[in-house]
């Protein structure tokens, strides 16, 4: 595995699971990573995690969000429906840390008896018919029959599969994210207030916590590291004063930090030979699907290994089985992002669109719920 965030810790276990000899390759040492303060996972992410065996340990380290409410900026409630599962579904989203959720992870892989070497970046590597070497940055080299590229929406691997893949690009919007003591009774709620700026979304952890993210829609790519906690308050204020948001970055009492939110172009290419994108690498997704994607993709990548007859036609298996569920998202993707950007006119068209699909979302996203990998290994297996 070549990166050890969700993507390569899930690919890992399941790996472990069936029997595999694997070795994680990790570039930093530290789980905390700059991707998303605290990342929500959805019913379909949550039931993958169980085929890990880490369900109730991502639980007790997270709490449960049952349902989300999206209101104007002025208040006005749009809609409230269930997050990320069907309405009589008794599995609840899970909201945690992401530092967290790869640290367990990561433990769980070392547990099942996976190697994680970390402080190890890809810089490149040598596919034969029969196996595959990875070249890191500190001269280490290692052979395997296959290579995962679980490294991430800027992945090394993905490059080194076809040089002509595209590449992340600045999507248009960065994020920040914080904690605030602003009282509110609204627990267990996922709140989404369309702002003038983009989207603000804060969530009640308890009657005094509340965990937040502010979506800033800005086309030019903003450096992000000169800006330090005071100066951002400041700047938040300015770019959500309507009420909800005021209110809630008025009681912040700590910062997460920044990150630039990443697109990229439908990636055609997912494996060579000896060689797969796994996660943020092969699909960023957004949604708050990414990290329930990379799981399910292990699971997969895990069970097309089992029945296939080469390492080769698994990738192909793997391809067929998960471009379909992975396509439709991005389309699903594509129109939740652009439903926070700004502009008046807009704005409120966007708001009478948001009125008339809220009470079909369960219609809309029940798919993605629906998916179970477990049964698409079986599937493959049949
Ligand atoms: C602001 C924000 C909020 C988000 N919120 C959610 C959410 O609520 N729910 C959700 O499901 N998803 C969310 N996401 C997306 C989610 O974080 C990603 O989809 C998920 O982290 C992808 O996991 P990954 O393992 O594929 O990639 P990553 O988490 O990026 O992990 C890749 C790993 O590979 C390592 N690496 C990179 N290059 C190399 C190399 N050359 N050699 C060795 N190691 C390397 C990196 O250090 C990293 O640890 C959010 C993302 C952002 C930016």
């Amino acid at each position: 595995m070549i990166g050890g965030g969700i993507a390569g810790a899930a690919a890992a276990l399941a790996l472990r699971q069936e029997g595999h000899d694997v070795t994680v390759y990790e570039a930093h040492e530290d789980p905390e990573g700059d991707v998303g303060a605290y990342i929500s996972l959805a019913v379909n992410g949550m039931r993958a995690l169980e085929k890990l065996g880490c369900l109730a340990e991502v639980q007790s380290a997270g709490f449960g969000v049952p349902r989300m409410r999206f209101s104007t900026a002025g208040g006005r409630r749009l809609g409230d429906v269930p997050r990320h599962r069907r309405e009589a579904d008794p599995m609840h989203s899970v909201t945690l840390m992401r530092g967290r959720l790869v640290s367990i992870m990561r433990r769980a892989a070392r547990a099942a008896g996976a190697q994680v070497i970390t402080g190890e970046r890809l810089l490149g590597m040598t596919e034969t018919v029969d196996d595959v070497t990875a070249e890191f940055s500190s001269g280490r080299r290692d052979t395997a029959e296959l290579l995962v590229g679980a490294d991430g929406v800027h992945s090394t691997v993905r490059k080194l599969i076809d040089p002509s893949a595209p590449r992340a690009r600045y999507s248009g919007f960065y994020a920040v994210a914080g904690v605030s003591s602003t009282p509110s009774a609204d627990g267990g709620v996922w709140n989404l207030t369309y702002g003038r700026n983009g989207a603000f979304i804060n969530i009640t952890l308890d009657e005094r916590t509340q965990w937040w993210t502010a979506q800033v829609a800005d086309p030019v790519r903003p450096d992000l590291r000169s800006i330090d906690d005071d100066a951002w308050k400041q700047r938040l204020r300015q770019l959500y004063p309507e009420t909800v948001p005021s209110e809630v970055l008025a009681g912040t009492t700590r910062l997460f930090g920044s990150t630039l939110m990443h697109v990229c172009d439908p990636i055609r290419t997912w494996h060579s030979t000896r060689a797969v994108l796994t996660g943020d690498a092969a699909h960023p997704v957004g949604v708050a699907q990414g990290a329930a994607m990379a799981v399910e993709d292990a699971l997969v990548v895990a069970a097309a290994l089992r029945v296939a007859p080469t390492i080769h036609a698994a990738l192909e298996i793997y391809d067929v089985e998960r471009r379909p569920r992975i396509s439709k998202l991005l389309k699903h993707a594509d129109d939740s992002r652009d439903s926070k950007r700004p502009g008046p006119v807009k704005r409120r068209l966007d708001v009478v669109k948001m009125r008339l699909m809220l009470p079909f979302y369960e219609r809309a996203t029940g798919y993605l719920y629906d998916y179970d990998a477990a049964v698409s290994g079986e599937r493959i297996s049949a």
